[in-house]
């Protein structure tokens, strides 16, 4: 089965990244939108707050073209209707705290905007949070749905537990073969979730449904897409291939690589949408590895007793003392490297 969030398919065999806001609609402007979906987000969802449907309809607006938007809704049925009125491409019910009294409604109103529903169980937020009680909701609200004919619905079950989520979601997937959205909840910070959710999802994705992930972080948006989009690209699940390796930095370093790493992503997730990229980029501390990669990479840098050079498909181009003009001489070598592949 496949499912439809605004443009995206779920359920055609590309997985699609999607991260949460995680601050008031309000907060974003335009940039930092076009930003996330130049990192290679495919959908946005943000919990309803304190928005009302003139403010959502205005967001939805600002975001067209960009990524559809999700609107998490907190067993709130108003809050679902001026959500799908809005032009929400999907909303994402939890059976925990949205009762079946209002899902005729709920139906009807998706029917007619074409919008689609997430089914959205998190273990914690049960009572009991047995494997039978979690399939109990399932069965409940996707036979609700089906009987008024509608199936444009995905599920997910999430819970912090590593192996508990992995069960549930090899169990729900094969159970009722609707399209997937996959992660942890509540999985920590970007070290832990990234280790955590990585394990659950690689093991998901060779035996089960995997429509949509979202690396859940006690973080910006910005760390969320960065691991979901590394785990597919190294997987090789994408069709774009933006890569950047740095040095693990020592005593030696010459240059901050992690400083000039995000230098570098905050660049190109600047002025260029990662799905039009292949380039490969290398930062490195000083020559010991440097020279080296350098031969590999579109783009690379090397830095050394003060002085940085900038390597070009192999090809040392550039070099300055001051960290100044190496970020410009850096920024116009990938800039220049992009639209010489791209053949602009
Ligand atoms: S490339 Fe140089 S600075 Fe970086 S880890 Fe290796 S020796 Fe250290």
């Amino acid at each position: 089965m496949i499912a439809r969030v605004g443009d995206v398919v779920l359920g055609d065999g590309r997985i699609a990244i999607q991260s949460m806001f995680k601050r008031p609609l309000r907060a974003y402007d335009d940039s930092h939108l076009r930003r996330l979906r130049n990192m290679g987000c495919d959908m946005m969802r943000f919990s309803v707050s304190d928005e009302s449907e003139e403010d959502i309809r205005r967001f939805v607006k600002r975001c067209e073209g960009l990524f559809p938007i999700i609107s998490d809704i907190q067993g709130n049925v108003r809050q679902a209707v001026s959500s799908l009125d809005a032009g929400c491409a999907a909303i994402r019910i939890n059976p925990a705290n949205f009762g079946m009294n209002d899902l005729d409604l709920i139906a009807s109103l998706a029917i007619d905007k074409s919008a689609a529903i997430r089914i959205g169980i998190n273990s914690g937020s049960l009572k009991d949070a047995s494997t039978q009680a979690v399939l109990d909701y399932f069965d409940k609200y996707i036979g609700f749905f089906e009987s008024r004919n509608f199936r444009n619905l995905v599920l997910s079950v999430k819970s912090s537990d590593v192996m508990k989520t992995a069960d549930l979601n090899k169990l729900v997937s094969e159970r009722y073969g609707y399209p997937m959205h996959v992660g942890l909840t509540e999985a920590g910070g970007v070290c832990a979730s990234a280790v955590r959710s990585t394990l659950v999802l690689h093991d998901l994705i060779e035996c089960a449904r995997v429509d949509t992930i979202r690396y859940s972080i006690s973080s910006d948006e910005r760390s969320e897409i960065r691991c979901a989009y590394e785990f597919l690209r190294t997987l090789g699940r994408r069709n774009d291939d933006f890569q950047m390796i740095s040095c693990p930095m020592c005593a030696r370093a010459g240059a901050d690589t992690q400083a000039f790493g995000e230098f570098v992503e905050d660049f190109v997730f600047d002025n260029f949408d990662i799905r039009e990229l292949n380039l490969k980029i290398a930062v490195m501390g000083c020559p010991v590895n440097g020279v080296r990669e350098a031969e590999g990479a579109d783009i690379a840098v090397c830095a050394s007793k003060g002085e940085y050079a900038v390597f070009v498909a192999g090809e040392r181009r550039e070099s300055t003392h001051s960290a100044d003009v190496f970020k410009d001489l850096f920024a116009a070598a990938v800039r220049s490297r992009i639209i010489g592949k791209s053949g602009g």
